[in-house]
């Protein structure tokens, strides 16, 4: 197989990969959500997808299509479901999503289905989906696993200090700041608009929600961090941290081995 995307593959290598005894799917999550002015509005769906690439190349998966759209963007993690840009799901339409997805995998073989999440708000009803969908197979005869993970739980400290030399003020108010600029910098550096960068302090947000959202308790940029000391050599070393560590995470996990696949 040439390609790990399972979208390019014709039915009969599709039917052959899935046959295999370690087979393994990574579902890529992301949203279509703002990222301020200076990004596009997928870039949780293409990081989450490059990833999922990239870990494919080193595990032997299939990547499938990407959730391209997420759960509520929310004040305390993504600037906020109000924003013209951020187009947003339901919380049950993303857990009949999950469910029906990752049944229909695993209905036609797949041993092992991977969601690899790139939207913070998305994780919970994943969650609920794929707890019902192992849930249901196993009560027709599957034993199929399941793994779920947001991909910036695999950054390690190291990294961490190197990316944020100043003081890492936490993941939350990461939407539109050094972490997912300086990965668009290193994999789409066409489609980031640097000079556009809005600096400002970090958000500032309280420890409740409120409804309906107060559009005014988040910056205007859209973002909850300024982007400025984003660069494409931080990207570099965040996508090599979390390359290695989600592959490492899932052979171990689910005994793959190790680089399965071979190009013909
Ligand atoms: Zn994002
Ligand atoms: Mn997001």
């Amino acid at each position: 197989m040439s390609s790990v995307l399972l979208e390019d593959l014709d039915a009969d290598t599709y039917i052959q990969y899935v046959s295999q005894p370690s087979s393994t799917v990574i579902i890529p999550t992301g949203a279509t959500e703002q990222h301020g002015p200076h990004m596009p509005l997928g870039v949780d769906a293409m990081l989450a997808t490059d990833i999922a690439t990239a870990v494919a190349e080193q595990t032997g998966a299939l990547v499938a299509p990407v959730f391209a759209y997420g759960y509520k963007s929310q004040p305390r993690s993504g600037g906020g479901n109000h924003r013209v840009g951020t187009t947003s799901l339901n919380a049950n339409t993303l857990i009949h999503l999950v469910e029906d997805v990752v049944t229909a995998f695993i209905n036609q073989g797949f041993k092992n289905v991977v969601v690899l999440n790139g939207h913070f708000e998305n994780y919970q009803f994943i969650y609920e989906g794929l707890d019902k969908a192992v849930g249901q197979t196993r009560g027709t005869g599957s034993d199929a696993r399941a793994v779920l993970m947001s991909y910036w739980d695999f950054v390690d400290d190291e990294t961490l200090q190197k990316v944020f030399p100043d003081g890492f003020l936490g993941w939350d108010i990461e939407h539109g700041g050094v972490l997912e600029t300086s990965l668009m910098l290193h994999l789409h550096p066409e489609k980031v608009h640097m000079d556009r960068v809005i600096d400002h302090p970090p958000a500032e947000l309280t420890a409740y929600d409120i409804f309906p959202e107060d559009p005014g308790r988040t910056p205007a940029s859209g973002c909850l961090s300024s982007a400025k000391d984003s660069t494409a050599e931080k990207g570099q070393l965040l996508l090599d941290a979390v390359r290695d560590a989600v592959s490492s995470a899932l052979i171990s996990e689910l005994q793959l081995p190790v680089f399965a696949r071979k190009a013909n």
